[in-house]
């Protein structure tokens, strides 16, 4: 298989990055991140999730953050929706494109939204059939894909059990989601492998975490293996800053700067994108994880006078 030549990167830290925060982002701090990543040329942006405000107040304002967006046919602005609920709002809202999402293993899916995979599957039902009414595509994705805290491997069969329903709901999209950071790169292999071959008609995305340092190693798999979609969040951000096992998302402008590196086209201006990451930096008060946006792109060289000579 060839490496693609353009890939789609979907930002999801709006979503997966500012959840995970203790703290509420004020809705007009949030509208700028995401119109600058608009602005940046970033295709497709997770940019909140239609979640009762009770379980996630992080992202309670989600309807407002939509009507503040600046929508272009460039970007497709994509949301979470748990259940039909959610669906509802989201066509109401007028989202481009609704992702749902249920874990592969058992016992997480239980953790998660208490609800066994079969019940997961079952309320998708409502979601699709309100999300066709309004001609809205759904995302499929597959929590916990490559590797569940709870039970460990999950086999490959879990997951096109999983995908051949969602292409039964007639879903556009396939996303695997490496939730705690398991993957590794024979793991990522086995399963795009194996999906292909069982559900080749719906385009697959992967959804890495930085956790045990190999995320973007993982991405280099995908590439070989002909994905073309890939999430990745601002900064690197996601994941419970209090939490110490659980880290972020792989970064965005660290993905860009190795797909400009590859000369792989994402559309994406990284130095409008590493201005961005530095913003939500501000906005955050903490450093945070990306490399790219404190070391720069390789080529861009520094005056020697600025750098101290060694001695001795
Ligand atoms: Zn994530």
């Amino acid at each position: 298989m060839l490496r693609p030549k353009k890939v789609e990167i979907t930002e999801v830290g709006p979503r997966d990055g500012l959840q995970a925060e203790p703290y509420f982002v004020p809705t007009k701090e949030k509208i700028a991140m995401i119109n600058s990543l608009i602005g940046a040329g970033v295709p497709r942006i997770e940019f909140s999730s239609f979640v009762s405000p009770r379980a996630v107040p992080q992202l309670a304002d989600v309807t407002d953050v939509l009507a503040g967006l600046n929508r272009t046919t460039h970007t497709i602005l994509a949301a979470l929706v748990p259940n039909a609920r959610g669906a509802i709002r989201a066509c109401e809202a007028g989202v481009d494109e609704i992702i749902v999402f249920m874990s592969a293993s058992e016992s997480h899916n239980l953790k998660n939204v208490n609800r066994t995979v079969d019940e997961s599957l079952a309320g998708f039902d409502d979601v699709a059939k309100i999300a066709g009414d309004a001609g809205i595509p759904v995302h499929g994705v597959i929590a916990t894909a490559l590797g569940c805290p709870f039970e460990g491997d999950v086999p490959v069969e879990k997951l096109s059990y999983i995908a051949k329903h969602y292409r039964e709901l007639g879903f556009t999209g396939l996303g695997l989601g490496d939730t705690t950071g398991m993957a590794t790169p024979p793991v990522v292999q086995k399963a795009v492998r194996h999906l292909q071959d069982a559900v080749p008609e719906l385009p697959l995305g992967l959804h890495f975490h930085n956790t045990r340092g190999i995320g973007l190693v993982n991405v280099m798999v995908g590439l070989d293996e002909g994905i073309e979609n890939y999430d990745a969040s601002f900064g690197g951000m996601g994941g419970c800053p209090f939490a110490p096992k659980a880290t972020g998302n792989i970064c965005t402008e660290d993905l860009v700067y190795m797909m400009n590196e590859l000369e792989i086209e994402t559309g994406i201006n990284l130095d409008k994108l590493i201005g961005v990451a530095k913003d939500v930096e501000r906005v955050m008060g903490r450093e945070l994880p990306g490399q790219v946006m404190k070391a720069g792109p390789r080529l861009q060289l520094h005056s020697m006078a600025d750098v101290a000579t060694a001695s001795g």
